[in-house]
């Protein structure tokens, strides 16, 4: 399993989700309806979400479940696959 770094952590990423039945903007618009928190930004480069954008997961077992934008979804989901393919 490869190790993946971020300005604050180091994780091994275990999996990449996505969720094509819910939306950023859905998913906040429940949460805020609970007074829950909502993560806002993509937990690997930062980038502040939009209303639109389709939620993706990445899972470790040292950070638990982090929404990430679908940019850093299709790069981590390729870097998985050159170590697979090795
Ligand atoms: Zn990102």
């Amino acid at each position: 399993m490869r190790e993946y770094s971020n300005i604050q952590v180091q994780y091994r990423v275990e999996k990449i989700i996505s969720n094509p039945l819910m939306m950023v903007g859905n998913f906040r618009k429940v949460r805020e309806e609970y007074d829950m928190t909502v993560q806002n930004t993509c937990f690997r480069c930062g980038r502040k979400f939009k209303d639109d954008d389709n939620i993706w997961i990445v899972s470790s077992h040292e950070k638990g479940n982090r929404f990430i934008c679908e940019e850093c979804a299709n790069e981590i989901k390729k870097e998985i696959e050159r170590e697979n393919s090795k």
